[in-house]
């Protein structure tokens, strides 16, 4: 069972392809913050390589045939793309799964006040975060406000070189006595998640004239008024750009590896896919899946099947058994991230069958909690497959857990889309830090993956 470091492996210029796939990769993470960010990033890479919107040929009824390469972005935070095979779509897809929403700070609905002469924007976080680890950093503002005319208006507040940065301010140690003495989860009250907005107060105006001023410069600025936040998505993420880690270069530190580290690999897996396929090929970035993949954006929701359903109907597969076959018969990576081994907390992992950083892309037979709670359980007979198809193409990979027994546990889209009866094994790029603001991945592992996705795609 011994698994060599993947970078002990690299012979020629693999190295040099390597460190360009993890540059491209760093880029697309400064311009995809967010699912809708990422979700757009998605559709320009897709355009780029020459692929067609779907809803436009679902307008025009334009049928679709072997070769085809088509996209589909839902809500503008969710988004599937498809090379269509020369096999019937009724015997399946080879499908790879990520998501692209990340924990972070949602900026609420009725969001702005003013204690003591300071302005703030008070948050709901999103997603299972320490909340202690977002205090006292520079934050960023992400997303939409959206008027009531219907007119977007995007944001982005905190990621330029001269752009005001926003922040949570912490107590100083000094007079932290009591605070220190609280456990982890009770440091910092939710409820006192808020971001520090503004100081200084409007000329001649009495009541609340700190907020007044920011609402001057959110109009001024933004062309919003304060009732706009009430049609907003606004997202507070780590401010600053991903970086490469270590001084060997060898990791890359960043907000947002969970999940755009298989995202971003799965996505080029399928756009970088030269000709056309025997079986239909497809990639589905999802949202929501930190808070349990609600919502109409999220996995659990139909519009993936939807999307599958209109792909039938333009292939000429006009009814509801075509759509089941297409979906039964396929089979899935499900891409998320594995908690990587770290020696600093050694006694969480079970090391045998814990993900190591550098020694490749990880599969995990089953996710879950206390005795598998919840978890999607990949068949024996699809494992072997897929062991087989890894090796056949020289991909280093590796086989996981997330923790010990009884430590924790978690879960990905895997179920999702098991509900379909397709095979689907979860399978992603182990992380240091997961869920803190900057997490740590390997370039080594982020070069596996996709090399692993691809060699998926081509079987
Ligand atoms: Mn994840
Ligand atoms: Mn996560």
């Amino acid at each position: 069972m011994y698994r060599k470091n993947a970078w002990q492996q690299y012979i020629g210029e693999e190295r040099a392809r390597l460190g360009a796939f993890a540059d491209d990769y760093r880029a697309f993470l400064d311009g995809a913050k967010t699912e809708r960010e990422a979700a757009d990033a998605a559709e320009a890479i897709c355009r780029a390589a020459g692929f067609r919107n779907l809803d436009a040929l679902i307008d025009s009824g334009e049928p679709l045939g072997p070769g085809d390469r088509v996209y589909r972005k839902w809500m503008n935070k969710s988004f599937v793309a498809f090379v269509i095979g020369e096999e019937s779509i009724e015997r399946g897809m080879s499908i790879l799964g990520a998501h692209i929403d990340s924990p972070r700070l949602d900026v609420k609905q009725n969001p702005l006040f003013e204690d003591e002469g300071l302005a703030y924007l008070d948050t709901h976080y999103y997603g299972g975060i320490k909340k202690y680890q977002w205090l006292a950093l520079p934050l960023a503002l992400h997303g939409v406000i959206v008027k009531k005319d219907g007119d977007v208006v995007p944001v982005t507040i905190g990621e330029g070189e001269d752009d005001p940065a926003l922040c949570i301010t912490d107590l100083l140690p000094h007079l932290a006595q009591e605070q220190m003495g609280k456990t982890a989860s009770k440091f910092v009250d939710g409820e006192a998640l808020n971001l520090l907005a503004g100081s200084a107060p409007k000329p001649e105006t009495e009541k609340d004239a700190v907020k007044q001023a920011v609402l001057a410069v959110l109009e001024r600025d933004l062309g919003v008024s304060e009732e706009d936040f009430i049609s907003a998505e606004l997202e507070a993420v780590p401010a600053g750009r991903a970086r490469d880690c270590g001084l060997d270069r060898s990791m890359i530190l960043a907000y947002g590896h969970d999940d755009r580290v298989c995202a971003y690999p799965s996505l080029r897996a399928l756009t970088d896919f030269e000709g056309t396929p025997g079986r239909t090929l497809c990639a589905v970035l999802t949202d929501k899946e930190e808070i349990g993949s609600v919502g109409a954006s999220g996995m659990n929701s139909h519009y993936f099947e939807n999307t599958v359903a209109e792909l039938c109907a333009l292939l000429g597969f006009d009814g509801d058994l075509s759509v089941r076959r297409a979906l039964q018969n396929s089979r899935m990576l499900s891409s998320d991230v594995s908690a990587g081994f770290d020696p600093a907390y050694a006694g969480v992992y079970e090391k045998k069958n814990a993900a190591m950083l550098g020694l490749g892309v990880c599969f995990n037979k089953y996710t879950g909690s206390r005795g598998k709670s919840g978890a999607s359980d990949a068949n024996a007979e699809f494992m072997a497959a897929v062991r087989r198809v890894m090796d056949d193409a020289g991909v280093c990979w590796q086989t996981s857990e997330l923790g010990k027994v009884d430590a924790g546990g978690g879960g990905t889209i895997a179920w999702l889309c098991a509900k379909y009866a397709m095979n689907v094994v979860d399978c992603g790029v182990a992380v240091l830090s997961m869920h803190a603001p900057w997490e740590v991945i390997s370039k080594a592992d982020l070069w596996e993956a996709y090399k692993g996705y691809c060699a998926f795609l081509e079987s």
